[in-house]
This record gives structure tokens, C-alpha cells and sequence, in this order.
């Protein structure tokens, strides 16, 4: 499913939109440059979630936060200042995303897939136009 957005805004409410049909174990990764957009669904994402949109910020200098006060816990990771896989990998993503929703920024550089996700690919298109892509992604997109 591709969907364009014109602003912050419209790309937060597909975030905001995504937030019922995720629950505890859902991955959601988020792939697209710096400035697609990523942080801003996250942001809709919590809203829809039950939990304050302000309180979601970059974690770009954070590696991973978690917001709790929602219907369902949200773990927000953003893999962008890590290179090594073994240190991604160290994370424990999978472990850590079981209780909760798990957004992963970058999430081009997970070195194994995690099953069961959804990508949402961002791309930019002129001014504040965005090109966001969502697919099933891991062993539920392969075909049975
Ligand atoms: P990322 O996390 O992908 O690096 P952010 O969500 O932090 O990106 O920032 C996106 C930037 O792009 C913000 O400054 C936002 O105002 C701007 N922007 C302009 N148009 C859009 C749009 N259609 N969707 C999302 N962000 C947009
Ligand atoms: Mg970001």
C-alpha cells in the first residue's frame, strides 16, 4: 500500500491510523533518510496508542526509548548512529519488542529480518511531499 503525504502532520495520522492494528509483539521498521520522516509517524503512532506524542523525540542520541501509559507499552529504537551488526544484534530486539510495540528507525541495518513486521519504506518526494510504502514484511511475506 503506498500512500503520499504533504506535511508532518498527515505522515504522523499514518502512524496514528497503524496504532490498532499493532499490539504487544508488533514491529513496525521505518526505513528512509534523515529528515523522510520516521520520528514524525512515531510520533502519531504513540498518540494512537494512548500515549503523549510530546514525549517522543529523536532517539538518534538515545538508541532506544520506551513509553509506557498507552494500551500498550512502545519501544522506540533508532539504529542510525550503529554500524556494528554484532552490536545491533547485542540489542536483543526481538527479545526486547515481545511486551510491547517495537518501532525500529534505520531499520535497513537490522543484520537478520525479524519476522513478522511491517515496513514502512519513506521516500521524499518534491517539498514536503513523502512517498510512504507499507508491506508486510519476513516469513509473512512469504508466500505459504
Ligand atoms: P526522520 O526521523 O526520518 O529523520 P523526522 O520525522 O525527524 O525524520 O523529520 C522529518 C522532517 O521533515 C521534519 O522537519 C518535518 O517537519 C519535515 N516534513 C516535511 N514534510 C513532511 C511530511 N510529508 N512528512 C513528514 N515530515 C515532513
Ligand atoms: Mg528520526
Amino acid at each position: 500500500m503506498t500512500i503520499t503525504t504533504h506535511s508532518q502532520e498527515e505522515t504522523a495520522d499514518v502512524g496514528r491510523r497503524l496504532a490498532p492494528t499493532l499490539d504487544r509483539g508488533s514491529v513496525l521498521l521505518l526505513v528512509g533518510d534523515l529528515g523522510a520522516g520516521k520520528t514524525a509517524l512515531v510520533r502519531g503512532l504513540a498518540e494512537g496508542l494512548g500515549i503523549a506524542p510530546e514525549e517522543v523525540s529523536s532517539p538518534t542520541f538515545t538508541l532506544m526509548q520506551e513509553y509506557r501509559g498507552g494500551r500498550v507499552p512502545l519501544i522506540h529504537v533508532d539504529l542510525y548512529r550503529l554500524n556494528d551488526a554484532r552490536e545491533i544484534d547485542e540489542l536483543g530486539l526481538e527479545e526486547l519488542g515481545l511486551d510491547s510495540v517495537l518501532a525500529i528507525e534505520w531499520a535497513e541495518k537490522l543484520p537478520r529480518p525479524i519476522a513478522d513486521a511491517v515496513e514502512v519504506r519513506i521516500e521524499h518526494g518534491d517539498g514536503d511531499e513523502r512517498r510512504l510504502t507499507l508491506t508486510p514484511s519476513g516469513s509473512s511475506a512469504l508466500p505459504s
